[in-house]
């Protein structure tokens, strides 16, 4: 079975793990290329966009693909539109993994928002200083609310020209732990923490160091996205292929 992973995610990477060296199974894993180093990862990779919906569509029909995987991170919605669009328009089936989002905790301290543009505006105008985890391609915003310190994580670095006038950076790419990040939330003497609802275990650390600490979370939430068939973890997707794909193929 000829499988298209589109990457970016821990998921992503999981999967292709999971299927490496199962002779069923011949795996490509797509990813954006954002990342210049990103972790090792088994099998065959493609690195750059496909071209819009439509060349993504034309490589799953030219490659003759039998299943499209977006494994993307949550908060990539233009690839997922273009895998809903693409295997619509090639008739390649789609599963999607969409990890549940963070939901409140008693103790938490929890702002919604619906954007990065409305989370540094929450930030409000008395100087704070913020533990800023958005993403590095997202910074714009907060360059704009200069009153505030910002202590910047990312997993590489953003540009000096994205980045707020007072800044520390620290680049780090998780899984993060509790004992960590309360420490790092204490020893810079974080005002409030800014994340989107990545969702997942890797970086849900800091959540439960601002619980600990009573630090109140800016949460920026997840965008709306149609309807695709779906399931939320690794294990449900690999079980999916073994019910859906894998007694055929395999035989
Ligand atoms: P996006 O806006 O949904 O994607 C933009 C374009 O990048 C797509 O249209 C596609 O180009 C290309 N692309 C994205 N994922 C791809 C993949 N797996 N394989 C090949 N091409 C891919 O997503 P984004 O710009 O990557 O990220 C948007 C949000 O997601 C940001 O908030 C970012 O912080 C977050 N995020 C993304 C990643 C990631 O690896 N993508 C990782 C962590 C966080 P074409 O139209 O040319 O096909």
């Amino acid at each position: 079975m000829k499988l298209l992973i589109l990457g970016g995610s821990g998921e992503a990477a999981g999967l292709a793990r999971a299927l490496d060296g199962d002779a069923r199974y011949d795996v490509t894993l797509s990813l954006a290329g954002r990342t210049t180093e990103p972790t090792q990862l088994p099998g065959r990779l493609r690195r750059g966009g496909f071209g819009g919906a439509e060349g993504l569509a034309r490589l799953l029909a030219e490659e003759s693909y039998d299943l499209v995987i977006d494994a993307t991170h949550p908060f990539a919605v233009r690839m997922k539109l273009h895998a809903i669009e693409a295997a619509r328009a090639s008739g390649v089936p789609l599963l999607a993994i969409r990890r549940p989002p963070w939901t409140p905790r008693d103790g938490d301290q929890w702002t919604m928002v619906e954007s990065v543009d409305a989370a540094a505006a929450a930030l409000g105008e008395t100087p704070r200083r913020v533990f800023l985890t958005t993403g590095r391609m997202e910074l714009a915003p907060f360059k704009e609310a200069s009153q505030h310190f910002y202590i910047v994580r990312s997993v590489e670095a953003p540009a000096r020209e994205h980045l707020p006038p007072r800044f520390e950076l620290i680049t780090a790419r998780g899984p993060f732990h509790f004992a960590d990040e309360r420490a790092l939330l204490q020893a810079r003497e974080i005002d409030v923490l800014v994340t989107k609802n990545s969702g997942g275990e890797g970086a849900a650390a800091k959540l439960d160091a601002a619980r600990a600490l009573s630090i109140p979370v800016i949460m920026v939430g997840r965008p709306d996205l149609p309807d695709a068939p779906f399931v939320e973890t690794i294990a449900d997707a690999v079980a999916w292929l073994e019910r859906t794909h894998g007694s055929t193929s395999s035989a």
